[in-house]
């Protein structure tokens, strides 16, 4: 489904992933292992060919963002993460039993892709026009959010989800540090959005500059009390 000009969502299996039609595709999130069958149908659908495909980017690493992405990599696709999430994804099942953590288990769950080009806070990809990079670490340490200016659109992959109607933060219990994840929402207020994108749910159009400053608000009244 095209959510904006260029920018469709595919129901992939585990998350959605968000494919940019320019003259090299780029995917946002990869879905689970399993995925590059159904994303090539919907590029297929859609006249375009996975041949095209460029980059990849993960918003985290969790298996549900990155299980995809080595079925997808060829020398010709580029793939980016942020280093925290890529590092962590590499930890052997023995750190994973030696010192449990949630981040450490869904790490060694998740079929990790071989090679990442790191990006850091401040990037700007060279995709709708600008894609910025904003480094939101709490539902994992690598976690990014991406701000494309000219559309207003804001990919927030698992730092928010819809519970009752309304835009909330993650579930504590699939996340790594949720206070850190607060501490994060007030970078996005400042940007201006029309439509926040997530890995899970429909996008948001409804005032979404007033949602985020609201989330911002709550977060900053919950770290004071
Ligand atoms: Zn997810
Ligand atoms: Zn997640």
């Amino acid at each position: 489904m095209e959510i904006a000009p260029g920018v469709h969502s595919v129901p992939l299996p585990g998350a959605n992933g968000f494919l940019v039609c320019e003259d090299r595709l780029t995917l946002i999130d990869a879905g689970l292992p399993g995925s590059r069958p159904v994303l090539e149908g919907y590029v297929s659908g859609i006249g375009r060919s996975l041949s095209d495909l460029g980059r990849i980017t993960c918003t985290h690493g969790h298996p549900d963002h990155v299980g995809g992405v080595r079925e997808l990599e060829t020398d010709g696709v580029e793939v980016l993460m942020h280093p925290a999430d890529f590092e962590a994804l590499h930890v052997t099942l023995g750190e994973a039993l030696r010192r449990p953590s949630k981040g450490r288990l869904f790490a060694y769950m998740a079929r990790t892709p071989d090679r990442a080009m790191p990006v850091h806070d401040g990037d700007v990809l060279p995709v709708l026009g600008g894609l910025e990079v904003i480094h939101t670490p709490g539902h994992t340490p690598g976690s990014i959010c991406l701000y494309a200016g000219r559309d207003r659109l804001l990919f927030v992959g698992d730092m928010f989800e819809v519970r009752r109607g309304r835009v909330t933060f993650a579930s504590p219990v699939f996340s790594d540090d949720v206070r850190r994840a607060r501490a994060s929402v007030q970078r996005l207020a400042e940007r201006d959005v029309d439509v926040i994108i997530f890995g899970h749910r429909p996008p948001w159009r409804d005032r979404a500059n007033d949602v985020l400053q609201g989330l911002a608000d709550r977060a900053r009244r919950e770290a004071a009390g």
